[in-house]
């Protein structure tokens, strides 16, 4: 039961745009491209509306009422009390006419719900209900407005309470199912493997005390029940609604997915959805999503309510899952599985699904109010992938394309955009120029480009696709990112060859832009065999000050692994070439003294070809197979499958490529890895950049830009030669600078690490 602020006692809680939403949405799915507001721009809509109003207007009003066992509350708009009339305010781009029926429809029953919340508020007889629509391009208002009364307010809405009752009843059951079933619910397995449960029971302690965790625990121990196992067990005291399990690959959520199997067992009732992107799920690729274009899309909602029922009581919703159930319903998979998302308990999808600027799941959970526990798996990941969410760049060659094949009113402001663009380089002597604003003339120019291609597209839906939209998507990313520019990030101009000029955002520290996501759930824990040093994941990430750490101890002992040093080695550019022979000495001499299988890392393909060729050159007998440039998953695989437990050889890699990590090969199938590089990114003119950014936030340049990102590598890399408690192995470290104190102090503690070969 919940009780409200009202005092009264309902026994399920929904938002009016929720109920709305079940109950009041019919006929076609349409996701017609239009160039619909940003959060932002429907923000500031709402504010412009409401500040167009006099000084009796009541703007964003709390309302809450009961009915039956069902408590639903919102927000509406705004009121005036003197002429008791209520407004449901909503923005659009383009012509009016086109928000289609079904949209409409939904909007009366928000407006009509509110209006009848407000009179049972005061007491009033009737009321007047608005919609009013503002055209963000012109600013102009349209309204439509009727008179209602109280008790046809009243109809009104408690047939859309009783079209819900009978699901509200259901989920309330499910809920207390849930929470009693996770109450009860007993550790999966026998018992907790070493550091397992240290994992888990900080993760408990951060979120009974809504802190965030950073936790650095080794791979084998079972991280992904460890870190779920406490959510669920304090799932009722947390008022928990929802955990969202996070990863950067697709083989995290088949990992995730397993571990929730497993916890299933113990509470039955328990609802996943697994979010996969559009593409990989999309029926019919290529279409456009509306009724007009998709068989899937047509009468979409009109079919959801018994895809939706039957999908609850499923509760197992992964891709496949949501396939069958789709196939059977005749209605898309992509939209069934957000539709899920509302009803279910996990929701395990990709990152950008919480942290990227216009996170579904995010605004969901801002949306609805939700209580929700994040999960981050592999959070070392997360770093990389924000700054790519929120960089963007232009290419001259697009913007080229996109002249030649837009209409004449179109071209005008594109050509001013080129303007402006050859402004900003015109001055430019070098190849490359990062600067802290973007100008102002240029940033007109994109606002422009934004304001009228939005326009059209608006008004000629059907002509929304090809290299002029496109290039629309990339014009408006660039400029909102050009909106929320600040230290955060660089404004970069490269010229290239003919054609090849480009403009970019480039994100450093992405912190501004997820701090937010991390406010809004009451607790993330962000995981990982390698997160480590924590400050520099706290400061980069943006996570709160009073974030935890957490460094479980490995459960591998220092004679597992034999880690060397080559102190006759050095990897540094200049000295690259005169090393190659002691490396592949090295190679050459670890594989006669113990045959078996080996992984060797390089910073680039072009040291690894290189070593390839002097080691084939030196010691021709010792099998080496070698990564390549842009593997297909075939070949990866293939490459892995080298690694046979009776297999003998060195497979040759790039460090931080796609064996660096992810990979497991427990037992003979690897007996060690040869590591010729610290994984540093290359120091140029990009990396400078970032370096003094890092260095004047931070005052830690170097560390957060070369030092900390390369070991991570470097470490990961390693971690894949011992993967369990009765492995064993060796780990040579080709180059001298390994043995220094500040690179020595971010290796594992448990490694005993011995100096080799002449300094
Ligand atoms: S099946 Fe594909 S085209 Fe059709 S609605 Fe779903 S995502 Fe859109």
């Amino acid at each position: 039961m919940t009780e409200g602020s009202d005092g009264h006692t309902a026994a399920y809680t929904v938002s009016v745009k929720a109920l709305c939403a079940f109950g009041a949405k019919a006929g076609d799915l349409d996701l017609r491209f239009v160039p619909a507001p940003s959060a932002q721009e429907g923000i500031a809509g709402h504010s412009l509306v409401q500040s167009r109003r006099d000084d009796d207007y009541q703007s964003e009003v709390s309302l809450a009422t009961v009915v039956g066992d069902l408590r639903v509350r919102g927000r509406a708009d705004g009121y005036h009390p003197k002429h008791r009339r209520i407004e449901e305010i909503k923005t659009f781009r383009g012509d009016f006419d086109r928000i289609k029926a079904n949209h409409r429809a939904l909007h009366w029953a928000q407006a009509r719900s509110y209006g009848w919340m407000l009179c049972e508020q005061h007491a009033l007889p009737s009321i007047t209900v608005a919609l009013v629509y503002l055209d963000l391009d012109s600013g102009e208002e349209t309204v439509l407005e009727e008179r209602c009364t109280a008790d046809a307010l009243r109809e009104a809405f408690q047939a859309l309470c009783g079209r819900f009752a009978a699901w509200a009843r259901q989920e309330s059951l499910h809920r207390a199912t849930l929470a009693a079933s996770f109450d009860a619910l007993v550790f999966p397995h026998a018992g907790f493997r070493p550091g397992q449960r240290e994992l888990a029971e900080g993760v408990f302690r951060a979120t009974a005390a809504r802190r965030c965790l950073v936790a650095q625990a080794p791979t084998g121990i079972g991280k992904t029940i460890a870190t779920l196992f406490p959510l669920f067990k304090g799932w009722t005291a947390r008022r928990t609604d929802k955990v969202f399990f996070l990863t950067a690959k697709t083989s995290g959520r088949g990992v995730a997915l397993e571990s929730l199997r497993v916890l299933g067992r113990g509470c039955r009732s328990l609802r996943v959805t697994e979010l996969v992107a559009r593409e990989k799920v999309c029926e019919y690729p290529g279409r456009a999503c509306h009724g007009d274009a998709c068989p899937l899309a047509k009468g979409f909602y009109d079919r959801l309510p018994a895809a939706r029922e039957e999908a609850a009581t499923r509760a197992w919703l992964d891709r496949q899952a949501l396939r069958e159930l789709a196939e059977a319903h005749a209605v898309c998979p992509y939209f069934l599985a957000q539709e899920m998302v509302r009803w279910s308990d996990v929701v395990v999808a990709d990152y950008n699904y919480w942290f990227d600027g216009s996170a579904f799941l995010y605004a969901l959970t801002r949306d609805e109010v939700w209580r929700v526990s994040v999960l981050v798996d592999e959070a070392h990941n997360l770093l990389e992938r924000a700054r790519g969410m929120y960089s963007t760049e232009l290419t001259e060659s697009a913007l080229d394309t996109a002249r030649r094949v837009a209409p004449a009113g179109i071209r005008r402001v594109i050509s001013q955009l080129h303007r402006e663009w050859r402004a900003v380089q015109a001055p430019q002597t070098v190849a490359y120029v990062a600067g802290n604003t973007v100008p102002e003339p240029f940033q007109r120019a994109l606002q422009d480009a934004v304001a009228v291609m939005a326009e059209h597209f608006a008004q000629t839906p059907e002509a929304a696709s090809g290299p002029l939209q496109q290039f629309f998507f990339d014009v408006l990313q660039f400029s909102r990112l050009a909106d929320s520019f600040g230290s955060h990030s660089v404004f970069e101009s490269h010229v290239g060859v003919e054609g090849a000029d480009t403009l970019a955002i480039r994100n450093l520290i992405p912190a501004n832009f997820l701090r937010p996501r991390f406010e809004a759930s009451i607790g993330t824990v962000c995981f990982s065999g390698t997160i480590a040093p924590f400050k520099f994941y706290r400061d980069a990430l943006g996570l709160p000050d009073d974030t935890l750490s957490l460094e479980v101890d490995s459960p591998f002992r220092a004679q597992q692994l034999s880690v060397q040093v080559a102190m006759d080695v050095s990897t540094r550019w200049r000295d690259r070439a005169g090393s190659l022979e002691s490396l592949v000495n090295i190679i050459a001499t670890q594989f006669a003294a113990r045959p078996g299988n080996y992984l060797a890392f390089f910073s680039s393909f072009e040291h690894l070809d290189a070593a390839r060729e002097a080691l084939a050159r030196r010691h021709p007998a010792v099998p080496v197979w070698t990564q390549s440039r842009g593997m297909r998953e075939a070949e990866r695989d293939a490459f892995i499958a080298r690694f046979a437990a009776e297999g003998q050889g060195i497979g040759f890699a790039v460090l931080g490529g796609a064996f660096g990590e992810g990979i497991d090969l427990p037992g003979k199938r690897l007996i060690g890895a040869f590591v010729a590089s610290l994984g540093m990114p290359q120091h140029n003119d990009m990396n400078e950049v970032m370096r003094e950014r890092m260095d004047e936030k931070f005052g830690e340049g170097y560390a957060y830009t070369y030092l900390y990102p390369g070991l991570r590598k470097v470490v990961q890399a390693a971690g894949r030669v011992i993967r369990t408690e009765s492995d064993d192995g060796v780990l040579h470290l080709l180059d001298d600078r390994f043995a220094r104190p500040e690179v020595r102090r971010l290796l594992p503690p448990w490694w005993n690490v011995e100096l080799v070969g002449a300094a």
